[in-house]
């Protein structure tokens, strides 16, 4: 049984008029306030745009799409847990090596971004503070054993890197909130804003002074240089919107903070390191050589995927930034950290005698430990043990396989296998490699309607919607000490009911912002 998360008709029914209205209002406030990407070239063709001047409305859904409360205050109230989790996993050297070891065997990637960490390690890191900006992912769970069915939160997957559209997704709340405010009461089956629970989203604020508290905690230069930020970005980049609403928020603070953009592949041409012991991270401004400045952050919005590393020398680049002092968000060992194998073997029960895995990491037994367990769902490992050749049975069983979802170790949409395809993949790769997936249960969230602008053209239908919450954290990676632990506002992600995958960069989800019920 499946239940429905608003009693009348929602959103509601538009008259042709109405809608031209909508999209009109929606695209106009869209590109006043940022709400955009570059296009793609399905959209406008590069002959059309040779000088790359273009800008589009970012896909978003016309109302506020409902969202139990329930879960939008778990998934807030557990985020500086989930941020004092994902720090400590990170310090932990032994247990990332198991983690490597368990996957690196069918995934060259993990190995080698591994092999940075073992190389810098032998050098000794000059930086002992970590910085990370993260999102922790959700969907909605309905249990269906109680009456009325109750709602959980159920993570999706743990960010650590790149976690993306907090400078969207705050303008995306403003957008629904300008609406509620000017257009939804006007309507001819009106919605009054008094019943709209919209919450407030810190992102792109919460975000940037995560970014500005290592900033602070990074001394000043001994080398007589100003500090700097850099945003490590993908040459070519289409959601580039999204990183400057964070850039310029940075860049408000008094006194002003510098912010650079380096590309991904440019790292060796426009950076150096100062000598030995310190490391110091020097950026060269391209265009004006006799400026120089040392590197306090690295952002790393690229690197989380083997495109980006398409010779030796990006790897080069990568092991550059992770022996500099320069404080990185992320390291190589917070990235490795976010591996959903990591999410897996987190996630797994305890045995009845022996203590958790997660208790090795957050005290077992307390709120804390309590509040991270109810968000986790089943995920299998795919190896040999007892538990992974019985995932092997259901993944390679067409009927069972239907309820799950196997995963790479990949980030950034588009790499997972669903369903009914689950076995005939494993089959067309070698089983040795097989230990290097997860598999996961599928949520499935009770059914919600909404209507979704799209490249200029409403989309209306049934949806899922996806919750991501934001999270700062700044440690200390040898003495384990906290500096800022902070909770930074939220993402909502939402596709068409027969999408598998959400990701809004990758062209199957859209903006959202979450109406509480
Ligand atoms: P990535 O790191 O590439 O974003 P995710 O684990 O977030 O990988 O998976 C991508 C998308 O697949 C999610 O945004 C979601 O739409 C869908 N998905 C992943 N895991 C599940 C799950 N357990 N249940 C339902 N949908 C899922
Ligand atoms: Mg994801
Ligand atoms: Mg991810």
């Amino acid at each position: 049984m499946t239940t429905s998360l608003t009693s009348g008709a929602y959103p509601p029914q538009l008259t042709q008029e109405e809608e031209q209205y909508l999209i009109a209002t929606i695209k106009d406030w869209s590109i006043a306030n940022g709400l955009a990407v570059r296009p793609p070239p399905t959209v406008i063709p590069a002959e059309a745009d040779p000088e790359g001047i273009a800008a589009i409305n970012t896909p978003v859904t016309v109302f506020p799409s409902p969202f139990p409360r329930v879960c939008f205050e778990q998934g807030r109230v557990v985020q500086n847990s989930y941020n004092e989790l994902y720090a400590a996993v990170s310090r932990d050297e032994e247990f990332i090596s198991q983690i490597v070891k368990e996957v690196a065997g069918g995934d060259e990637f993990i190995q080698k971004l591994w092999d940075i960490h073992l190389k810098v390690k032998e050098e000794g890191y000059t930086q002992p503070l970590s910085l990370g900006l993260f999102r922790s992912d959700y969907m909605v769970h309905q249990d269906t054993s109680t009456s009325p069915p109750s709602f959980q939160a159920k993570q999706v997957e743990f960010n650590t890197i790149a976690s993306s559209f907090g400078g969207l997704s705050y303008h995306t709340s403003r957008l629904h909130k300008y609406l509620a405010d000017t257009e939804y009461s006007l309507l001819q089956a009106p919605i009054s804003s008094i019943l709209l629970d919209l919450p407030e989203n810190s992102a792109t604020e919460g975000l940037a002074a995560g970014i500005q508290a290592a900033y602070h905690a990074y001394a000043d230069s001994k080398l007589g240089h100003p500090k700097c930020v850099i945003f490590l970005v993908q040459p070519g980049e289409r959601n580039v919107f999204d990183q400057r609403h964070l850039e310029y928020q940075i860049t408000k603070a008094k006194p002003s903070i510098p912010v650079f953009r380096l590309p991904f592949d440019k790292v060796l041409t426009h950076t150096t390191i100062a000598g030995s012991p310190k490391r110091q991270l020097l950026y060269h401004l391209p265009r004006n050589p006799s400026k120089v400045y040392e590197v306090a952050v690295v952002y790393i919005r690229a690197g989380y995927g083997p495109g980006d590393y398409p010779d030796q020398r990006a790897w080069e680049g990568r092991h550059h930034l992770e022996r500099s002092a320069a404080i990185k968000c992320p390291t190589v060992l917070t990235q490795l950290a976010g591996t959903k194998k990591v999410q897996q073997v987190l996630a797994t029960p305890r045995p009845s005698s022996a203590p958790s895995i997660l208790g090795r990491f957050i005290k077992d037994d307390t709120p804390a430990a309590g509040e991270l367990w109810r968000t986790f769902t089943n995920i299998y490992p795919m190896d040999t043990s007892e538990a992974g050749l019985e995932a092997r049975k259901k993944a390679l069983d067409p009927q069972q396989a239907e309820s799950y979802v196997l995963k790479p170790q990949r980030e950034g949409g588009g790499n997972n296998i669903y369903r009914g395809a689950i076995p005939g993949f494993l089959r067309s790769i070698p089983e040795p490699h097989w230990g290097s997936y997860i598999l996961m249960e599928l949520i499935t969230p009770p059914p919600v309607s909404n209507i979704i602008l799209r490249n200029g053209h409403l989309e209306q239908g049934g949806v899922i919607c996806e919750l991501g919450i934001y999270g700062t954290c700044l440690w200390n990676q040898n003495t384990g000490n906290v500096r800022h632990n902070e909770q930074a506002g939220y993402l909502l992600r939402t596709k068409g009911d027969s999408s598998d995958e959400g990701g809004v960069a990758a062209g199957f989800g859209c903006m959202d912002s979450c109406c509480l019920v």
